[in-house]
């Protein structure tokens, strides 16, 4: 049967491979589809789509966003959006420029920890030159795991620059209501990321009535009760059931989520989605 992989990450953002490896990785493993979902940026799409046709992978256009409801970080994926959409670019540049502040700000408060970052030093992490690449947190990482400050990217983000950490911060304020209706503007649709992971299964049904349509129910970070209730949900709220690796290649030794190709949906997937962004 025809599979896709809906969650993937390139240097576009925080993965470690280009857009033309991961859709390499993608025809390797015999998928039909997949889509890049990097952060808040669909930079990579070109690059994947060229190599697709050449390769024969079809490449869903995407981005994953970030936006915040109740205290609570929530990703929402966008598919079959149109990346150059002047409203949906417009958010994603504001995000870009959220994201800049916000590493200065967290070097800041590692300078008070007695660690000395500069933005060149974690903007060398970044392997991309294109404009719409984003810098964050695990290129910060990746410096604290080189410099031995920490064992590894998952010490970096529990002792530092995760929620709980020294030097975390938050500005982002965008809701999933505004990044929901951009995607829509955009003719994509929008699907709730890793429900699993936000442990706020009572923000589903605010995030269904700001017109959510699918929710990613198989992502290897979701036990199987998890996926069991996402499926039920799916079913309640008549949201379309997705799945995706949210494969980032490997950082100072390791893999972040899962290899692609682990977490994957019929091709059918893609179709309904398709379907409904076209509505
Ligand atoms: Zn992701």
């Amino acid at each position: 049967m025809k599979r896709a992989d809906l969650h993937s990450h390139t240097i576009m953002s925080d993965g470690t491979q280009t857009p033309t490896a991961v859709v390499e990785l993608a025809a390797k493993l015999g998928l039909e589809a997949i889509a890049i979902t990097d952060h808040d940026t669909a930079g990579g799409y070109q690059e994947a789509l060229i190599a697709g046709q050449k390769l024969g992978v079809e490449i869903v256009p995407a981005v994953e966003m970030s936006t915040v409801l109740d205290g609570q970080a929530i990703d929402i994926l966008a598919y079959f959006i149109d990346p150059n959409h002047p409203t949906f670019q417009g958010l994603l540049d504001r995000q870009r420029n959220m994201r800049k502040e916000r590493n200065r700000l967290v070097l800041e408060k590692l300078e008070q920890l007695g660690i000395s970052i500069t933005i060149d030093e974690v903007e060398s992490k970044q392997e991309s030159n294109a404009e719409q690449k984003n810098v964050g947190r695990v290129h910060i990482g990746q410096i604290l795991v080189e410099r031995g400050l920490v064992g590894d990217l998952n010490e970096a983000f529990d002792k530092y620059l995760g929620t709980d950490g020294e030097a975390f911060v938050r500005l982002n304020n965008t809701s999933p209501d505004e990044a929901i209706q951009a995607i829509k503007e955009a003719g994509g649709v929008a699907v709730m990321a890793h429900p699993g992971l936000y442990h706020r299964d009572d923000l589903i049904p605010t995030i269904v009535e700001m017109g959510l349509t699918g929710i990613e129910v198989n992502h290897p970070d979701h036990t199987e009760e998890d996926k069991i209730r996402y499926e039920a949900f799916a079913e309640q709220f008549n949201l379309i059931p997705t799945a995706g690796s949210d494969y980032h290649g490997v950082r100072n030794g390791q893999m972040h989520h899962a290899n692609l190709g682990t977490c994957t949906t019929p091709y059918s997937t893609v179709e309904r989605l398709r379907a409904a962004a076209n509505k």
